[in-house]
């Protein structure tokens, strides 16, 4: 069973380095981190800031 990362889309072999995010996205840790900023879950007031042009 292999997972892939919803960022990059590699394939996720090893279990320690996937992450489940609580917006539901499944990543590699490092697309995690990534991703955190501009999370809907976990970045809510940033996000809600963020003006995209
Ligand atoms: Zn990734
Ligand atoms: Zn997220």
């Amino acid at each position: 069973m292999s997972v892939r990362c919803r960022l990059c889309r590699h394939e996720i072999h090893d279990a320690d380095v996937r992450v489940c995010c609580r917006c539901g996205w499944v990543m590699d840790k490092w697309c995690a981190e990534n991703h955190r900023p501009w999370c809907p879950r976990l970045g809510a007031e940033s996000w809600l800031g963020a003006v995209e042009i």
